[in-house]
């Protein structure tokens, strides 16, 4: 990776604080620190690729393991009977701002329809 360490390796290596809220030995899950739903939850993969697709092609496996922690998650804070969404932003229309991939866990409420940018003036 050429560029710079991203906020999500210092989370990784503990030089800045998080709370946790599930570790494996390939996986980090993470409370956002602005979050958008009553639970929401980053998880990121320890080795950094800067996107689901960039992960996708070179290591499946590590990206079947962002998904089961995701859903690991999704049981520790009691999202698995009302359910709960999985979002990878992927790039600037997505609004991705961190290149370490991640990915949301949204749930603990009726969650909204997503697509269109609507200013904070509607
Ligand atoms: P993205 O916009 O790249 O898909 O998601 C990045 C996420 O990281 C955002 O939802 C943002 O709120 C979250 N975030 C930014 N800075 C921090 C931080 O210092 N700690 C935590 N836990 N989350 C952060």
């Amino acid at each position: 990776m050429s560029d710079a360490d991203t906020l999500f390796e210092r989370i990784i290596a503990r030089e800045v604080p998080a709370d946790i809220v599930h570790e494996t030995e390939t996986t980090l899950a993470f409370r956002d620190i602005n979050p958008q739903a009553a639970t929401h939850v980053l998880v990121v993969p320890k080795t950094r690729y800067r996107t689901v697709a960039e992960l996708a092609a070179a290591d499946p496996k590590l990206l079947a393991d962002v998904i089961a922690t995701a859903d690991k998650v999704a049981e520790l804070e009691g999202l698995t009977a009302g359910g709960y969404r999985v979002v990878f932003n992927t790039g600037s229309h997505a609004g991705q701002t961190v290149f370490h991939v991640h990915a949301h866990v949204l749930g603990g409420e009726q969650l909204g329809l997503f697509g269109r940018y609507q200013s904070e003036a509607g």
